[in-house]
């Protein structure tokens, strides 16, 4: 049986984990904070002091952190991952980082014997919880197809989009259709407001209609109480509009609405709801509209 690592246990990393320790695999964990390895170590997880521990003592090593900048120094700094035995390691990336930087980290891994593979996710903490997240993969087809039995517990599917990147890739294209959704939401919202329709009417339109999603109803309590506990930090999803845009100028493609949805939450982040959840873009518009 192989041994698997964890690093990065936040809201996404933690049930993610904490699936495959309940599925009986033994899990060696990290994060930079070692508060958050507590539950996991409760259920019987390994807490070890860095990352160039758990690559060490582990075959395959899931990464699921913020962003390019923290895979970068969990993989180049001082006790990380590069420090480590590397050589017929495989390193899986669970985080959204951009297509470019995961071919790069792709390359400094393969550089040091080991191998890369991109899979970010799509799906909240309730799909992290439940293991019905989609993962989207890209890299080796082998050993993707080897490693399935860890993806079917960590999801309800895995969809494969090619060589490392096109991972990531296809987790830019539906966390891009996220942001204009959230922002779509909340203008419905915010205008039957200002129409003077009851609230609790409008919900129970939008759930009995065609405009009805996992998503909205994910939020509705949210919306119902204007309140924004977070699920998926609202500066996680600028980070994500940020890079579809790169990704679109490199492209040479232009996303209207995609850039309208950046600027929104660009300013809701900005007008101090970077901590809240991605739905509170609702509070912004509502402020704006009011103004
Ligand atoms: P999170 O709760 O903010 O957790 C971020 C993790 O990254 C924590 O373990 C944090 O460590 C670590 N980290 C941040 N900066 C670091 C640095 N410089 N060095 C080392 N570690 C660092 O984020 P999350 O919601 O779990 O999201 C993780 C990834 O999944 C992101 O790429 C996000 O875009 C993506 N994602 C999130 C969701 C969602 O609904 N939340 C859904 C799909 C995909 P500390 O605990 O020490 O801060």
């Amino acid at each position: 049986m192989h041994k698997l690592g964890w690093i990065g246990l936040g809201h996404m990393g933690a049930p993610m984990a904490m699936n495959l320790l309940q599925a009986g695999y033994e899990v060696n964990v990290y994060n930079r904070s070692h508060e958050k390895t507590r539950g996991l170590v409760e259920k019987g997880a390994k807490q070890l002091n860095s990352s160039k521990e758990v690559v060490d003592q582990s075959d395959i090593i899931f990464i699921m952190l913020s962003d390019s900048n923290a895979v970068n120094n969990v993989l180049m700094l001082e006790n990380g991952v590069l420090e480590a035995q590397t050589a017929g390691k495989v390193v899986i990336n669970m985080s959204t980082i951009s297509p470019e930087d995961a071919l790069k980290f792709a390359g400094i891994i393969s550089e040091n014997g080991g191998q890369y593979l991109d899979a970010p996710v799509s799906g909240s903490v309730g799909a992290a919880m439940s293991g019905q997240l989609v993962i989207l993969t890209g890299g080796d087809i082998q050993t993707l197809e080897e490693y399935k039995p860890y993806f079917d517990i960590l999801g309800k599917s895995s969809i494969h989009f090619g060589t490392v990147g096109k991972g990531s890739s296809a987790k830019l294209a539906i966390n891009m259709l996220l942001g204009i959704m959230g922002q779509g939401i909340a203008e419905a919202l915010v205008f039957a407001d200002k129409a003077g329709l009851d609230k609790e009417d409008v919900l129970a339109l939008i759930s009995q209609s065609g405009m009805n999603s996992p998503l909205f109803q994910a939020k509705k309590e949210m919306y119902r109480n204007e309140e924004f506990p977070s699920a998926f930090m609202l500066e996680l999803m600028t980070k994500d509009l940020g890079l579809v845009k790169e990704a679109a100028d490199l492209l040479g493609t232009t996303l209207p609405l995609a850039e309208v949805a950046n600027e929104t939450f660009i300013s809701a982040e900005k007008n101090g709801k970077a901590k809240l959840d991605m739905a509170a873009i609702y509070l912004e518009i509502k402020d704006r509209i009011t103004k």
